[in-house]
């Protein structure tokens, strides 16, 4: 069976995939169905935490594979209780609830801020604010919450009460706010999809402040920049902050789909009985693998991220063909002088997996990545980079 084919006959056409197709994998090196072998520094999309079939991860995952895999959230188990605990323990937070998908977890923040507010201050405080070239999912209303046009035009009318401003212009939310009643504030610290694209100390600082004077939920979006991917636990944590509300998924469970709402003290008993749900979220393998990934992102693994993370900046500032070099920790964004689409199929080639986000090439190794194959997989893209 040509498995392109079959994909093009049989797969909604929504994928533009690369021409691999991966048969299987170790830690950070991927096989093809041919045999040959990639470096991964994409892991997925930020996804595989620990990299392919990790041992302890696999062990997590067949266990409670073995004892029950599904109850619905109608029972108690223990994997989703004992990973709701080490989440705010971990971060300070109050209460989570569970998903599946960042896009979900951003869902839950939302309606979260919503009630909230509306309980607070009224039915017509309800505007999300978000930022310009943000990305925060796919369904209709984290659609409207994606401050990026191209995104909506094919599916109006997406859900009402979302505004973006440009990220840093503090003066355009408060103009806004003699406007409209503003429940919440949604951002990412670094833009991920919008091209990995820190978002700065004081404008976050800014939005901290504004936000608690004016009782508004600041909803940290840390579905692409959390578990450890930031150098710390979660990127709000190297901005000095305490957001009212964390949403995260990707890296959180090693591979396996899994959305957190993290609760802060204003939101901690906002939802009651049937306020809220979700058939699968809380999974007890989803949980039991992100218990594992969890208790993994400790002290020395978080120095060893920012180790590798200071490396890569080394190695790719001022190289040849590269102009600048962006991101945070293990989420490093490259703008190349050659198309970034160009670099990333001709590293393919060269047996390394990258990613784009927009313009720039994207790159996420596994949070422990070994040093010789992160340096093997730098020298390749340095060499790709410089040519012309
Ligand atoms: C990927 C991503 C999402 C959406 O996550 P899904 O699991 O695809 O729904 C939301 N926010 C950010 C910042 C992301 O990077």
């Amino acid at each position: 069976m040509d498995l392109f084919e079959a994909d093009k006959q049989y797969i909604a056409g929504t994928y533009k995939r690369f021409p691999v197709a991966i048969a299987s994998g170790r830690g950070s090196i991927l096989t093809d169905y041919a045999g040959k072998e990639y470096i991964d520094m994409g892991c997925g999309i930020g996804v595989t935490s620990f990299g392919i079939a990790d041992e302890e991860w696999r062990q997590a995952v067949a266990d409670q594979a073995g004892k029950v895999q599904h109850t619905s959230n109608l029972y108690y188990t223990e994997p989703c209780v004992r990973l709701a605990g080490m989440l705010c323990e971990r971060t300070g937070m109050k209460k989570v609830f569970f998903s599946n998908s960042g896009a979900e977890a951003n869902e839950c923040a939302i309606k979260a801020a919503r009630k909230y507010a509306a309980g607070k201050h009224g039915p017509d405080c309800y505007t999300v604010v978000t930022l310009n070239n943000s990305f925060h999912g796919r369904t209709l209303t984290t659609l409207a919450a994606t401050g990026q046009a191209h995104y909506h035009e094919l599916y109006r009318p997406l859900t009402p009460g979302f505004e973006s401003i440009d990220a840093g212009d503090l003066a355009a939310l408060k103009k806004l706010a003699e406007k409209v009643g503003i429940a919440a504030v949604m951002i990412e610290c670094v833009q991920g999809e919008g091209g990995v694209l820190p978002v700065s100390r004081e404008f976050v600082a800014g939005l901290r402040e504004w936000c608690t004077e004016n009782d508004a939920i600041l909803i940290v979006d840390e579905v692409q920049t959390g578990n450890g991917r930031s150098g710390e636990l979660y990127a709000y944590m190297t901005y000095g902050i305490v957001p009212d509300a964390v949403s995260t998924a990707k890296g959180l469970a090693g591979g396996l789909p899994l959305g957190a709402t993290l609760l802060g003290d204003k939101l901690r008993d906002v939802f009651g009985f049937g306020d809220h749900g979700s058939t699968f979220g809380g999974n007890p393998v989803c949980c039991a693998a992100a218990l594992s990934v969890l208790s993994r992102i400790d002290g020395p693994l978080l120095a060893s991220v920012r180790e590798k993370a200071a490396y890569m900046r080394e190695q790719f500032t001022g190289a040849p063909g590269i102009e600048e070099v962006t991101g945070i920790g293990l989420l490093v964004g490259l703008k190349t002088v050659r198309p970034a689409a160009e670099i990333v199929t001709e590293l393919i080639g060269e047996g390394v997996l990258c990613l784009t986000a927009k313009d720039r090439v994207r790159l996420m190794p596994a949070l422990n990545i070994p040093s010789g194959v992160l340096a093997r997989a730098v020298e390749k893209i340095k060499t790709v980079c410089a040519k012309i």
